[in-house]
């Protein structure tokens, strides 16, 4: 039965927002996501933004009461403690640097943390917050926005099903050419953290890019295991470095497979670069963002044939994200709203004890963002040694 906005929890959860200000990138992506169906989460309160008082004037527009648009975090997490109604769930969506200390503080006030990519700096980092999580009993969830995108859980079932036959080659791209020319000083606020690696991290397109689509890989295979890896990284405008602006990476699979991906955001004039293609002995499958609606489906020696979001021939667990019915295209949108969805969902699980909800639940969980972060620490480790093949540890 596809969604159709009913409820799937008995109330929906108090919400609030850390940064996803009123300049931001990716603020109103959290917000289309979490409030579409209005059933899982209500948006009570935010410290929206480093600028505490355009933060509260943003809440205010937003509708929120004025007394719960918070200067900062740590106000936020102490005052809302203190009400009977405060809040149970925040989102950060700041920049990379800074989700660490805010998830701490957020799982160490008895929140659920849903939090942006790539979730931290490094794997001890992911550790300490998975511990702290367990031992809080919280979920933290991670926004790979694309991943709900459910023609994947569409690929998923045909790889599992064996339609491919056996997996061979994994063909990752994820590229923009929004960088391809240095804006120097003219680069908006959002751009020139993104090459600081004491903000960014480790990577700039490795860690803003790919992330999405090694997750989109794992959600599609998780039964594929990376065994090694070499990376080739650049930064074409010189004063990105160390950060790259331009990626190869080759990857060898546990299972004898062997993939690449290409991440960029000097791809000149590209408007259409992010997709997934599974190449199996019998078939390949292919998907791409700017059509998520559609994937292609490639039997050798047969005709192409389009599979498209909907239809009763498609797998049961791709059909139950359905929202809209044939014919009216979905998107990035509707892909953050099934995202969070599945967040709601997994909180009110863990809320309840559910522990069978929680284990049958496909969502990008703590785990999801650990393994990001480990493929970033990976693909650096091999560019910075000559560009070299790698362990995946
Ligand atoms: P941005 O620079 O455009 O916006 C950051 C926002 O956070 C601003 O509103 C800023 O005022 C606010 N902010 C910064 N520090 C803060 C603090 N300490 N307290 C409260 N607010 C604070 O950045 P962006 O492009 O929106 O990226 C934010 C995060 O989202 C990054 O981690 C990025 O990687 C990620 N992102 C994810 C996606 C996705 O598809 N999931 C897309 C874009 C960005």
């Amino acid at each position: 039965m596809m969604l159709n906005g009913e409820k799937k929890m008995q109330r929906p959860l108090r919400w609030a927002m850390v940064g996803g200000g009123r300049l931001s990138q990716v603020g109103y992506k959290h917000r289309t996501g979490a409030l579409r169906d209005n059933t899982a989460f209500q948006l009570i309160a935010g410290a929206f933004d480093i600028d505490s008082e355009r933060g509260k004037d943003f809440g205010i527009n937003l509708g929120l009461d004025e007394e719960r648009c918070y200067a900062n975090y740590q106000t936020m997490f102490a005052e809302e403690a203190k009400r009977g109604d405060g809040i149970e769930v925040v989102s950060i969506a700041t920049p990379n640097g800074t989700h660490f200390e805010i998830c701490k503080a957020a799982l160490n006030a008895d929140l659920h943390v849903i939090c942006e990519k790539p979730l931290f700096f490094t794997s001890e980092e992911g550790r300490e917050i998975k511990a702290l999580a367990e031992k809080k009993e919280k979920i933290v969830g991670v926004t790979y926005g694309f991943s709900g995108n459910h023609m994947l859980l569409q690929m998923r079932a045909m790889v599992e099903k064996g339609d491919l036959g056996d997996i061979r080659v994994v063909d990752l791209q994820y590229t923009h050419g929004f960088c391809a020319i240095d804006e120097g000083e003219k680069a908006s606020d959002s751009q020139k953290w993104r090459v600081d690696p004491a903000i960014a991290g480790p990577s700039f397109v490795l860690g803003d890019l790919s992330t999405h689509t090694y997750y989109m890989s794992q959600l599609i295979m998780p039964h594929m295991k990376i065994k090694e890896l070499l990376c080739d990284r650049q930064s074409f405008v010189g004063s990105r470095a160390p950060l790259e602006d331009n990626a190869h990476v080759l990857m060898h699979y546990e299972n004898g497979a062997v993939g690449t991906m290409w991440t960029s955001s000097i791809n000149s004039g590209c408007m259409d670069g992010h997709r997934i293609r599974i190449v199996g002995s019998k078939a390949s499958i292919e998907w791409w963002d700017s059509n998520p609606d559609e994937i292609t489906y490639e039997v050798q020696g047969k005709p192409i044939q389009t599979l498209v979001r909907g239809m009763p021939y498609l797998d049961e667990q791709c059909n139950a994200d359905e929202r809209l019915g044939v014919l009216h295209l979905e998107g990035l949108s509707d892909a953050w709203a099934n995202i969070y969805l599945k967040f709601a969902i997994a909180i009110d699980a863990k809320n309840r004890g559910n522990e069978e909800t929680l284990q049958n639940l496909i969502y990008p969980d703590i785990d999801a963002g650990l393994e990001g972060i480990r493929w970033i620490e990976n693909c650096v480790r091999s560019a910075e040694n000559g560009s070299v093949w790698v362990d995946f540890v």
